[in-house]
């Protein structure tokens, strides 16, 4: 049996810990690999890495971190296929998903390969006579990043390439469900010249992230995960003291409105709902039937879901792979039993699907609700599946309401042939990510990435301009050169003459 490895100061590190988890292939239902589960000693060595290799790394020019990001750029676009299929291997998700995953992460590095230009900082000449003042941003020291299991590439990539191109030294903690992609990416960075002990990668549990939490020299903590998890981090980083972004969990709204182009709605949320088999942060779990819509968009979806092509994510076929282990299948699973007992109209049950040759993979069909109402717990929570919910609300109005009133507030979209209801619905929803007729509104590398509401505790987005305020800490220095003038002392609030 393969043993997956912790990656500390540029090489495989097995730690102390006699812990283990399994890895499994979600495909076939087999266990591939154990990974090792760090214990807090193992953890505070890499942390010891980072921090020794701070110093000289935060020094470095911008440029010359910046050309480690542009060779690693080109690493990845090298072992793109490699890199790929490891996805698939441990998370389920079909070949094509993945390799855009990956792409979405090379475009955060593709971002921080233009750092030199936005460390620049700010200068203003004459703040008072003969006095310059002029403000840069610092690297802040150890950061760590704790992540999901549903994007072992990209979501590791929103972090470390932007806190190491601004100068911090990382250490990363990937889910243990699928843990191999990020010891990958930090082989490459190795590769592309990145010193020893600037990215560590630790593998673990509550342990490890607990480690990360108490360390008093870790000084900044990204992370992406469920609610629950997410709300601790934010809480006991705060007590710890540390920067703390923690991004959460989500509900997203469709909002189609009765005027939309429907196949273009339809084709949206098929995407959105059953794409990754409903394992995305921003993927669409609720669709909202505004005004008389209801009966059309369901006829139309229903036919699109049975139709829906389930099976291992390496066959070219495949629309929709497995979810990510047993235990996630029985609660999505669950969820749908649920509803059905709450009395929502299970439209495609999914929950029988066999797949011959796989029989002990973690498949399950797309499934669609009508007339789910908002009292419901599979409209309330989070299930993280190919499960797609539509309510029905009579206007506008009640749509918009609908979305402010969730807990959640990632992403949503609108679609509808209105520029009045598009532009008033990006006004007033309250939520971080919204699309007019786009699906999936991630925010590209160079703009910013998060939630709002239960959906990230903290106040900066991932990547982008906020990432680099993440990772960085600003100075202002004011300066005056003696011109031959002396003064004497001052007591009153110095102002600028
Ligand atoms: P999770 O919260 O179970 O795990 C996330 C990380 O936290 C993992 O590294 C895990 O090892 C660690 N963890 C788990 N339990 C812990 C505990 N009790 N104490 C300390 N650490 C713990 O999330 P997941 O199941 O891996 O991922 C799915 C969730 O992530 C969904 O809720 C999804 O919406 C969310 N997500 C959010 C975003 C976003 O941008 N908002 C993006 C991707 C995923």
């Amino acid at each position: 049996m393969k043993t997956i490895n912790h990656f500390v100061n540029g090489k495989s590190f097995t730690g102390n810990s006699k812990k283990v988890g399994k890895v499994f292939n979600p495909a076939t239902g087999e266990q591939s690999a154990e990974v090792r589960l760090a214990s807090t000693k193992d953890v505070n060595e890499a942390i010891a890495n980072a921090k020794n290799a701070f110093e000289s790394w935060s020094n470095k020019p911008p440029l010359q971190r910046a050309r480690i990001m542009f060779k690693f750029k080109e690493l990845i676009e090298k072992k793109s296929d490699e890199l790929t299929k490891i996805i698939v291997s441990e998370h389920g998700k079909v070949y094509e998903d993945a390799k855009g995953s990956l792409t979405r992460g090379l475009e955060v590095v593709e971002y921080a390969c233009g750092i030199p230009q936005m460390l620049k900082g700010e200068f203003t000449e004459n703040v008072g006579t003969n006095v310059d003042s002029w403000s840069v941003r610092q690297p802040l020291g150890v950061c760590a990043g704790i992540t999901p299991f549903n994007f072992p590439a990209m979501v590791p990539m929103w972090m470390f390439p932007m806190a190491i191109a601004c100068g911090n030294t990382f250490v990363l903690k990937p889910s243990e469900k699928d843990p191999s992609c990020s010891i990958r990416l930090a082989e490459l960075l190795k590769e592309a010249g990145l010193p020893d002990g600037v990215l560590n990668v630790v593998n673990g549990d509550k342990e490890a992230v607990d480690a990360l939490i108490n360390s008093k020299d870790v000084v900044a903590m990204s992370f992406v995960g469920s609610t629950p998890i997410a709300k601790y981090i934010y809480e006991n980083c705060a007590k710890n003291e540390k920067r703390v972004q923690a991004l959460g969990g989500a509900k997203n709204h469709c909002v189609v409105m009765p005027d939309c182009d429907l196949d273009q709605a339809v084709n949206g949320l098929m995407g959105a709902a059953y794409g990754s088999a409903g394992e995305r942060c921003m993927a669409q779990s609720v669709a909202v039937a505004v005004g008389g819509i209801g009966d059309k968009l369901v006829s139309s979806l229903a036919k699109k879901v049975e139709a829906l092509k389930v099976g291992p994510g390496m066959d070219k076929q495949s629309e929709m792979g497995p979810l990510v282990t047993k235990e996630h299948l029985e609660k999505v699973k669950s969820y749908v039993d649920i509803g059905e007992k709450e009395g929502a109209k299970l439209v495609v049950d999914g929950r029988n699907f066999k797949i011959q040759g796989y029989e002990k993979g973690y498949y399950i069909g797309g499934c669609l609700f009508d007339h789910v109402t908002k009292d419901m717990r599979i409209y309330k929570e989070e299930i993280f599946g190919p499960v797609l919910s539509v309510v029905r609300a009579k206007d506008f109005d009640e749509a918009l309401q609908l979305v402010n009133d969730h807990e959640f507030g990632n992403g949503v979209s609108i679609f509808t042939r209105d520029g009045d209801s598009g532009r008033t619905f990006s006004n007033r929803a309250k939520i971080g990510m919204v699309g007019i007729n786009i699906p999936i509104p991630v925010p590209m590398a160079f703009h910013s990435f998060g939630g709002w509401k239960r959906s990230l505790f903290g106040d900066q987005h991932m990547h982008g301009p906020e990432g680099v305020r993440f990772y960085t800490k600003l100075k202002t220095i004011t300066s005056r050169w003696p011109s031959g003038l002396r003064s004497d002392p001052e007591f009153v609030m110095p102002t600028m003459k």
